[in-house]
């Protein structure tokens, strides 16, 4: 990678990974921003690229957190996958504009689990100076808890469905010394477990879930 595009890139990465999570955060929220299933997609695969970017962006550096391009080629599988998948989920609702609004718990919950995962991605996993990356690290150690504490269930399919996605989102490195890996972010305090998700056409049925949203 060239000198200056690689300087260029570290300098605007806080902002660029923020401004991806704000947008997948929506999407955790049910609003794609106006969007129609290509530019869902397109979105999932800009996020994919800035990922591909970011994992050649500390070449030749000091290695501060040696899991982070690891965590970024993870991701981007991921990222992939979810892009792919969208269309051909049947609990995605398109409206008369082609416009997707995601009213499933369950596609909610996904984006949700993405944007934890992106927003602790950092370049500088030695200390605790990117306070956004600190605090999607911290979340996500309670939601590996809540999962922990969560009994699984072979009736509870979509919920194990989010569960074998977050089991394949959490990343630790045993030979990484960086904070993530280092596990000082776990929770001090025992999360509530969430209940079992709600049938899939229930969309008012909002509260089961809820707690796995919790900060
Ligand atoms: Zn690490």
């Amino acid at each position: 990678m060239p000198r200056e595009l690689q300087f260029t890139g570290i300098r605007n990465f806080p902002s660029t990974r923020d401004t991806l999570v704000a947008e997948l955060e929506k999407f955790s929220e049910g609003d794609t921003n106006g969007r129609v299933v290509v530019s869902v997609q397109s979105f999932l695969f800009r996020i994919k690229n800035a990922l591909a970017m970011w994992a050649k962006l500390r070449w030749k550096l000091r290695n501060e957190g040696r899991c982070f391009e690891d965590r970024c080629i993870n991701l981007m599988v991921l990222a992939d996958e979810m892009a792919h998948s969208f269309p051909h989920c049947q609990t995605t609702v398109i409206n008369e504009r082609g416009v997707i609004d995601i009213q499933d718990l369950v596609m909610q919950k996904r984006p949700d689990m993405l944007a934890m995962q992106l927003g602790s991605l950092t370049l500088w996993g030695w200390s605790n100076i990117d306070t956004a990356a600190v605090e999607n690290a911290c979340m996500i150690e309670e939601e590996q808890r809540r999962w922990e504490q969560k009994l699984a269930s072979k009736n509870d399919e979509r919920s194990e469905s989010l569960r074998r996605l977050w089991s394949r989102l959490y990343y630790k490195d045993v030979h990484c010394d960086c904070h993530q890996c280092l596990n000082l972010y776990l929770p001090f305090r025992d999360l509530t477990p969430s209940p079992p998700l709600p049938q899939m056409v229930n969309y008012s049925d909002s509260d089961s879930l809820s707690s796995l949203f919790e900060e």
